[in-house]
């Protein structure tokens, strides 16, 4: 978690569900044990971060917020229980969230700051100003989001594009918010199975099934036979 900047109380949910449940604590734990301790796949106990894989780790890590509460009840919990431990009058929290949501739609104009500034079209101070803007940065946060951006490179579109390609697939699948046991199976199924972006942009079945029905044998401790 990066502590540079203040973190304010819109993010408490957020970074909750991200980090811990049911996002990157979950999803790891879930690929040691169906992957490295049940099959022996030990390959999966590396975590390549400039990877394929980090997309559906991002994607499913921001999405899980909306697993794990719906809007009803994040906002219930947030004014009753939340807000008041923050000291913070949550009488105007739906008016917040309101704008939140409305900012949180400019998220891509971070991937396209990034574009720009790796393609060499802007420079960094470039980049900060296009994050002000079109995504309604301060100074600060913008500065941090350049060096972010030089450090991570393309993993910014982790963010927001995985997360939307996550609730795409799963919401597909039927695991929407009005049929929440869905929404989880889908989820963990997907937590839990070696997946690379590409399958989830088509609604494929994950890379597992596809080998197994080609006669490939997965099932067994200690078969790596691709
Ligand atoms: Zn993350």
């Amino acid at each position: 978690m990066n502590t540079d900047l203040p973190v304010y109380i819109g993010r408490a949910i957020d970074l909750a569900a991200h980090e811990g449940y049911p996002g990157h604590h979950v999803y790891n734990a879930l690929l040691e044990k169906n992957l490295v301790r049940d099959r022996g796949w030990v390959e999966f106990s590396v975590y390549p971060l400039f990877s394929p894989q980090s997309l559906i780790a991002e994607g499913t890590a921001n999405f899980g917020r909306e697993v794990v509460f719906t809007e009803t009840e994040r906002l219930a919990f947030e004014k009753e229980v939340l807000w008041p431990a923050a000291g913070i009058d949550p009488s105007r929290a739906e008016e917040f969230y309101a704008v939140q949501d409305l900012v949180k739609k400019l998220a891509y104009a971070t991937n396209e700051a990034a574009r720009q500034y790796l393609n060499g079209e802007i420079d960094p101070k470039g980049a900060a100003t296009w994050l002000q803007k079109y995504a309604l940065m301060d100074e600060k946060r913008a500065k941090q989001g350049v060096k972010f951006i030089e450090k991570y490179r393309s993993y910014v579109i982790n963010y927001n594009l995985g997360e939307d390609m996550v609730r795409s697939y799963i919401e597909k699948r039927g695991g929407t918010e009005q049929q929440p046991q869905k929404r989880w199976r889908e989820f963990e199924q997907l937590l839990a199975s070696p997946r690379l972006p590409g399958d989830i942009r088509q609604g494929q079945p994950p890379v597992i099934t596809i080998l197994r029905s080609q006669n490939f044998l997965l099932t067994q401790k200690g078969d790596r036979n691709f």
